[in-house]
């Protein structure tokens, strides 16, 4: 893999890209925002139809997502791109991607690029967290400063309409395309993990049963 990937062991801060001012802060099994309680207020999806190859398409559960915020106090616009993966198709991940179901027990994580490729960040926030057999998880790139809001915000908030023509846009099909494969490799190993652990417990838990015809 591009990346490494470890249980948060420190809080993760989410600062402002223009000041530094703290937005948001990750911790090993809650996430916190500062000032209102929302970090990013508006966004859309990324159009990945043309950056992946079929293959990439597949399985087809997963959800990526330009979301737009400004700094409380330098007012400056910044955006985050995320990208949700199960190791499913669309139709049953739809309820964890889209939030019908609200994922249990998140754990949050560190991801780190092992070297550094263009236009990846160097680390980005993973959240985990238990969806039906397996796991969902959210990767968190950003904030990144959002100099010019123009092929971003529209007048009904934020818009990839006219084809997502912006630098914003380019930046997040750049990221994802270039951590893609092992985003979801990680994924589906995730999930396997926590259906093998599943298992064992259940066994455990049949073996401990007293016996009730001694
Ligand atoms: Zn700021």
């Amino acid at each position: 893999m591009k990346f490494r990937s470890w249980t948060l062991t420190e809080p993760y801060a989410m600062d402002c890209p223009a000041c530094d001012t703290l937005l948001a802060i990750g911790h090993r099994d809650y996430f916190r925002t500062l000032g209102d309680g929302f970090w990013l207020r508006d966004g859309d999806t990324i159009d990945m139809v043309n950056v992946l190859s079929e293959e990439q398409k597949k399985p087809s559960g997963f959800d990526c997502t330009l979301m737009v915020g400004k700094c409380r106090e330098c007012q400056a616009d910044y955006y985050a791109v995320e990208a949700a993966f199960m190791d499913a198709d669309y139709t049953d991940a739809e309820p964890y991607l889209i939030g019908d179901v609200v994922p249990a027990g998140a754990s949050f994580r560190m991801c780190e690029l092992r070297k550094p490729e263009e236009p990846v960040p160097p680390a980005w926030l993973l959240r985990e967290s238990a969806a039906g057999a397996g796991v969902l998880h959210k990767h968190t790139f950003g904030p990144f400063l959002l100099g010019d809001t123009t092929g971003v915000i529209g007048r009904n908030g934020v818009s990839s309409c006219g084809g997502g023509k912006a630098p914003a846009w380019d930046h997040a099909k750049g990221m994802l395309k270039a951590v893609w494969d092992d985003a979801r490799r990680y994924v589906t190993a995730r999930s396997r993990d926590a259906e093998m652990n599943r298992i064992r417990e259940n066994i455990r838990s049949e073996i401990s049963k007293p016996d009730s015809n001694h």
